[in-house]
């Protein structure tokens, strides 16, 4: 076998894509979620576990668990059947055709920061990691914590990454991109992180992809230094934990989102698994996206401060563009959560969690405090102040409640506030794409799976189709002619192997078939192949007969009586014959 059906066999489809999407039972065979590849509520992406192949009714992705890993981790075919080897223990073979130059430098930038990782984990327990350690000590991390996140340390020298690279022999050209060092102008390298405190970033996967560094002098600036965009590493795409704390925030369907590394990992330390971090960086869709693949509820923890508050504050948009539910987290005594957590303990912690405001009930103390709600000025800006938000809201049912509550809370005239969103979000309509497609009946349909199922005497059916006419109009002809094609080649007529010979369009065809037949609940059987085969036969008499009983007509009309007769000998003798067969 070759070796990437040997793989795709071994693995299942549901674990993997299960990593990063939450999936439920939805039929025998079918399981559905969240589409991880576009921004939506409902769920329309689809797993079907028989044929280990996915596919979005919404954005049309599709494909096998290798397309699917290609696509979430954005690496190429062959790093994709390496990834999946390596997590699922299948040696790949020595001499690899997949290999292209792209994915031969990205693995050796992978293979750089595992270099650099454990020269950092190494530096942080040596003589040198002292004052690192002392920093650490003083924040009050625990050992188990620092190896939990696997800390490290970033020396002096500016020299000890891009010897153990140089001594790897990695070529100047890859050692550049690996954004771990930086270029002098006499064209030389010097490690890019000296004497920090490192934090490595990892995938979702959990491999380490950059670092983030802080500052362990006070004059060195800037004091969180994070590594630049790399092959591997593409900052808007990546949440600091979220390869940990996944787990947690299916289980609890919620996260908590922070600003910081120590935020995220004090939080953790404390006993509250599911909390990720933004880590500087604007909140952007992509990250949105990727924590709504394991829940879609979301309290924000930001520091408490103004740039904390204005910096959540534009979160909340981000998030209510991509339809989370949001609830806001405020400490008090100006305390980070981190502080927060070792100073007033975890439980005073978790109280907090459980008290956090819906966003709209925070927000409208943002506004009161800007505004003066006893004039109708006031009123004014604060209405305004809130519309960006409440326009989000998409159900019109949800910004109703949402309106009504606000008008308590704010102390204004109920009808007042609803007049204004509603003339607000009037213009901000969904549009649909929908186009209207050909019906595609439920015995092509039945058929089809019969023939993609592993039944027993399909080759029977495949020999009575050739007598069908009717399979050449039916919206899957093109399916059924990559059906024949494939049995007639004499390979196995295989769901992969129909699959390949198809375009595109027809390809989500071919998966829309597939997941639909299973919602018919018939049971995928060579009988029930055969009744499906029956009525296609029928309805093409059917069909022909209507053709002609229309001809009939028409040479009626014209006063062709010949012709007229001629053709309704033919379609008597069609009906007689329907008859007998019957
Ligand atoms: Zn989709």
């Amino acid at each position: 076998m070759e070796f990437v059906e040997q793989l795709k066999s071994a693995v299942n489809i549901l674990n993997v894509i299960g990593e990063w999407v939450r999936l439920r039972k939805a039929g025998a065979y079918r399981y559905t979620g969240l589409c991880p590849f576009h921004s939506e509520k409902t769920p329309s992406f689809s797993v079907n576990v028989d044929k280990q192949f996915y596919y979005c009714f919404g954005c049309h992705a599709k494909g096998d668990v290798v397309n699917f890993v290609m696509e979430m981790e954005h690496v190429s075919f062959y790093e994709a059947l390496k990834s999946l080897a390596e997590r699922h223990g299948i040696p790949m073979p020595k001499r690899s055709q997949y290999a292209d130059e792209d994915s031969k430098v990205r693995d050796a930038i992978f293979q750089m920061h595992d270099l650099a990782q454990e020269n950092f984990r190494a530096n942080l327990n040596g003589p040198a990691g002292e004052v690192a350690r002392d920093y650490l000590a003083k924040r009050g991390v625990a050992p188990e914590t620092v190896e939990q996140f696997g800390l490290g340390y970033s020396e002096r020298s500016g020299r000890a990454v891009l010897r153990l690279f140089e001594q790897r022999n990695f070529p100047a050209a890859q050692i550049e991109q690996s954004g771990l060092v930086r270029k002098r102008e006499d064209g030389s390298f010097y490690d890019y992180f000296r004497n920090r405190l490192m934090f490595p970033i990892h995938n979702e996967s959990g491999r380490v992809i950059g670092f983030g560094g802080r500052a362990l002098a006070a004059d060195d600036n800037p004091k969180y230094l994070n590594s630049p965009e790399t092959p591997i590493y593409k900052k808007s795409h990546v949440l600091y934990n979220l390869h940990r704390a996944k787990e947690m925030v299916r289980k609890d369907d919620r996260a908590i989102l922070v600003e910081g590394y120590m935020d995220a990992i004090g939080v953790t330390a404390a006993g509250f698994r599911g909390v990720v971090a933004s880590c500087g960086t604007a909140l952007t869709a992509q990250q949105v996206m990727a924590l709504k693949r394991h829940s879609q509820r979301i309290v924000v923890n930001f520091d408490p401060d103004a740039p904390g508050a204005n910096a959540a504050e534009r979160s909340i948009n981000m998030l209510l563009d991509e339809s989370m539910q949001v609830r806001i987290m405020e400490l008090d005594g100006g305390l980070d959560p981190d502080e927060y957590c070792k100073q007033r303990g975890a439980a005073a912690y978790g109280e907090r969690l459980k008290g956090a405001k819906g966003y709209f009930y925070w927000l409208a103390d943002r506004a009161r405090a800007k505004y003066d709600t006893r004039t109708s000025e006031g009123v004014v800006s604060v209405l305004k102040f809130l519309l960006p938000a409440v326009q989000r809201i998409s159900d019109r049912l949800e910004r109703m409640t949402v309106a009504n509550d606000l008008a308590g809370y704010i102390g204004v005239d109920r009808a007042l506030v609803l007049d204004n969103f509603r003339k607000a979000v009037a213009d901000r309509r969904e549009k649909t794409i929908e186009q209207p497609k050909e019906p595609i009946r439920a015995d092509e349909k039945g058929l089809l799976n019969v023939l993609l199922s592993q039944t027993e005497g399909r080759d029977l059916l495949l020999a009575e189709m050739e007598k069908i006419e009717i399979l050449e109009r039916i919206p899957t002809r093109r399916i059924y002619q990559a059906v024949t094609a494939v049995h007639a080649s004499g390979a196995p007529v295989t769901f992969d192997a129909v699959r390949a010979r198809l375009e595109e369009a027809d390809q989500n065809l071919l998966a829309e078939v597939i997941f639909a037949a299973e919602g018919d609940g018939h049971e995928i059987t060579l009988d029930y192949g055969r009744q499906c085969l029956e009525r296609l036969r029928q309805s093409e008499g059917e069909l022909r007969r209507m053709q002609l009983k229309t001809r009939v007509k028409e040479a009626e009309r014209a006063g062709n009586q010949v012709e007229a007769l001629r053709l309704l000998e033919e379609l008597q003798q069609m009906e007689r014959s329907g008859e007998l067969r019957r």
